[in-house]
């Protein structure tokens, strides 16, 4: 190698900073309600780093991740170290303040700060805050917080391995604003500020640094081994500076692998879950690098094979070092197994959480140092797991298996669009322009109040159901007193619209202390799909029962869709994700036919997620979309032609699923719209889509109460795409963030809007 850096054996990419009980969450959000002054939120931060530290350095890692923490996202900390905050947060004086301004949001001074955009990172479910960069955009080192964490983990006397964006990523990730170019043009201008920031961290005596370039095993550049090349050559001849690591993951390399190891770079990341060994032997340059094999998952929560995992290891000899890893950052998981009193022994013998992926690193390690015999136990142990894994009578459900293959076989199809949209309206008596709702209203205190009550034992079930049904004919009262035509209950017995159905369907198991960050302070508990999927009883049935019993009009029951029940789970590795899909699809088709029975003529099933899954890779996502239809269609066509199905989805952003959604053949979308005013209705009229549509004609993100004039010209934009007996009136999502003061204006504005354009 070309510096003197001792090769590192064992790390992991990055880890969880929410904190093993979510103490970062609860610290910052004290600090936004101004309830903890900087200081304290900056010891809580502190100490989390340095127990997060002291723990990787215990389990046996030669190399500790440092800046990895952040106060809300990683992608923003880099636009704040390289000085590419937007001008309209730059007035905020406090540096905190900016960030969370940038962040977030907020009035600052009198003056009302638009946060910056977030999207997903990559195909997780975290959320990254997208940085804009505007024609007239420069780039400054601004080094202060990893400086900070270095000085503080150097005293603590951990082998600290800064790790930042790499640029390139960076740049892909990043939006021109005003009319800029695209950013990947500023690439070059960019490099000179890492090369500013390698020569800091030389001065500091860091002898690796890490650079994230995941977006090299994605499509979304168009001439990657260049960039790759330009870029690295260029930071690896500087004479004066750390070791790099560039670290890719979510996917295989292909184009800029040899890029990258004709490069100048001392360690090259590669993730051995996603993809596979077999490429890295056609290049003879890896031969002077380290490589950093990530063999452990970051991202899911299995145990990892560590019999299979270091027979990888021993094919990565023509590397000159190999260092053991996780595929990823272990954000995406929980802390640890640890916190899960409630798990059945069996199952928790197949998973591995943050803290004991580091101790499956460390053991790696050791073996791949000291040879198998030095880890024999820990092997034998893995070993033993993965044969009760296998023989465990939960993953095999011969009747639901038996049942998918003969209803597959007999064609997952409902009658024509045309015959169905007929028997509907036989059925139900709509008004043209049909008003209705997504599903959620308010999340009142009387709802929290009662699902603690009933966590603690403070009331049993019984009246936990009361309460509940108490809820919904509020919410039915309100939406008759609008005048809403098509009803919901309101989903107040569900505290998440994926953990409400895996805890009532075998097959899942709900953790309890599972959180993992989604964004910002915001953490989600996925469920664990570990077995084949079974619904022992109704889920939904007697909720939705009891709002129809109240009211005249249609109530339309409300569920969630197999690829979002997929998308926000962890899911079994040990099957293809479409064979998953369709059991959780059969649960989903079981519940619409007893829905129907009880005499429901309107079902929902929800499917905001259905983009979330698309792969990375171009070739891929055929094969998805492909299955992801044949699911939805597998849970919506085992009802009647005269009931109706609808689907919900939002998250923006549709481009590349669009045509999916028009083969899902629900009777009627509804369709996050408000944001991109109504241009998603071209788009669908493109596919082909010719059912009938609701676009959202308000944004429910905000607590704005959109006037009557307002929704009604967004009705008359949508009318130019969609024709009058087609088109739906609907809020663009669910109404659960919103206050019951606002939903109620808002509604009766939708309302007479609607009443406006059938009167005209
Ligand atoms: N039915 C759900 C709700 O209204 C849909 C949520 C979503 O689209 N994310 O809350
Ligand atoms: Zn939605």
């Amino acid at each position: 190698m070309s510096t003197t850096a001792v090769p590192f054996t064992a790390t992991i990419l990055g880890s969880p900073r929410i904190g093993p009980n979510r103490e970062l969450k609860r610290a910052v959000e004290k600090y936004w309600a101004g309830r903890i002054d900087r200081g304290q939120l900056e010891s809580v931060a502190a100490t989390l780093r340095r127990d997060t530290w002291a723990s990787l350095v215990a389990a046996g890692l030669d190399s500790v991740p440092v800046n990895t923490f952040s106060f809300y996202d990683q992608v923003l900390d880099t636009a704040v170290l390289v000085g590419a905050l937007p001008a309209r947060v730059r007035g905020v004086g406090d540096d905190l303040d900016r960030y969370f301004a940038a962040a977030r949001g907020g009035v600052y001074g009198g003056e009302e700060v638009v946060p910056l955009e977030m999207t997903k990172w990559f195909d997780t479910n975290y959320h990254y805050i997208v940085p804009e960069l505007g024609p007239d955009a420069s780039f400054s080192l601004n080094p202060d917080k990893v400086l900070k964490e270095l000085e503080e983990a150097c005293a603590q006397g951990i082998p600290a391995r800064p790790v930042f964006i790499g640029p390139i990523t960076f740049l892909a990730l990043s939006k021109a604003v005003g009319g800029a170019e695209a950013p990947i043009g500023r690439l070059a201008e960019l490099a000179d500020i890492y090369a500013e920031l390698l020569g800091v961290l030389a001065d500091q005596d860091v002898s690796w640094v890490q650079f994230d370039e995941p977006v090299l095993v994605t499509d979304m550049l168009d001439n990657p081994a260049e960039l790759v090349e330009h870029t690295y050559a260029r930071l690896g001849a500087l004479t004066r500076r750390p070791a790099i690591f560039v670290a890719t993951y979510f996917g295989e390399l292909t184009d800029a692998l040899p890029a990258l190891a004709q490069t100048p770079i001392e360690a090259i990341g590669v993730d051995l879950v996603a993809g596979s060994a077999d490429a890295l032997t056609a290049v003879p340059e890896i031969s002077d690098k380290l490589l950093v094999a990530g063999v452990v998952d970051g991202r899911n929560i299995w145990r990892t094979d560590l019999d299979g995992a270091l027979s990888t290891l021993a094919t990565l000899d023509r590397a000159n070092a190999v260092a053991v890893s996780t595929s990823c950052s272990t954000l995406h998981v929980p802390y640890t197994l640890e916190a899960e009193p409630d798990i059945d022994s069996a199952l928790r013998s197949w998973l591995a959480f943050g803290n004991e992926k580091v101790t499956e690193v460390a053991d790696l390690a050791r073996g791949l140092r000291d040879g198998r015999d030095a880890i024999a136990r820990e092997i034998e142990a893995s070993n033993a797991a993965i044969t009760a894994r296998k023989g465990d009578r939960r993953l095999t459900n011969a009747q639901v298996r038996n049942r998918i293959s003969s209803i597959v076989a007999s064609g997952v199809q409902r009658g024509s669009a045309e015959r169905r949209r007929v028997a509907q309206q036989d059925r139900l008596p709509l008004p043209v322009l049909p008003t209705t709702t997504i599903g959620s209203y308010p999340q009142t205190s009387d709802i929290r109040i009662a699902r603690a009550d009933l966590r603690t034992g403070k009331i049993d079930a019984a009246e936990y159901e009361r309460r509940m049904n108490a809820e919904i004919a509020d919410v039915i009262e309100l939406q008759e007193r609008v005048g809403l035509d098509v009803l919901v209950h309101g989903e107040p017995e569900r505290n998440d619209m994926v953990q409400y159905f895996a805890e009532q369907l075998d097959g899942f198991f709900a953790t309890q202390n599972g959180w993992v960050q989604s964004y910002g302070s915001r953490c989600v508990r996925p469920p664990i799909l570990y077995g084949d999927v079974a619904r022992p009883e109704p889920m939904t049935v007697r909720w939705i029962t009891y709002a129809q019993s109240l009211t005249d009009k249609p109530v339309k029951g409300m569920l969630t869709g197999p690829v979002t029940i997929l998308a926000w789970s962890f899911v079994r590795d040990d099957q293809p994700l479409a064979d998953t899909a369709f059991q959780v699809a059969l649960a989903i088709r079981d519940e619409t036919v007893d829905l129907q029975s009880a005499g429901i003529a309107i079902i929902q099933v929800d499917e905001p997620a259905l983009r979330e899954l698309l792969p990375l890779r171009s070739e891929d996502k055929d094969a998805y979309l492909r299955w992801a239809v044949e699911a939805f269609r597998l849970s919506t066509s085992g009802v009647a032609d005269s009931t109706q199905i609808h689907t919900h989805l939002c998250y923006s952003e549709f481009g590349e699923v669009i045509g999916a959604i028009a083969d899902l053949d629900a009777d009627v979308t509804s369709i996050e719209a408000a944001r991109s005013h109504m241009e998603v209705l071209g788009d669908l009229n493109a596919a082909g889509f010719s059912n009938s549509v609701g676009p959202g004609v308000y944004d429910i993100h905000s607590p704005r109460v959109p006037g009557v004039e307002e929704i009604e010209a967004s009705l008359r934009e949508a009318l130019k795409a969609v024709p009058v007996e087609r088109l739906w009136v609907n809020p663009d999502c669910g109404l659960k963030t919103r206050t019951t003061d606002e939903v109620t204006e808002s509604l009766k504005h939708l309302v007479a809007a609607a009443a406006k354009i059938r009167d005209a």
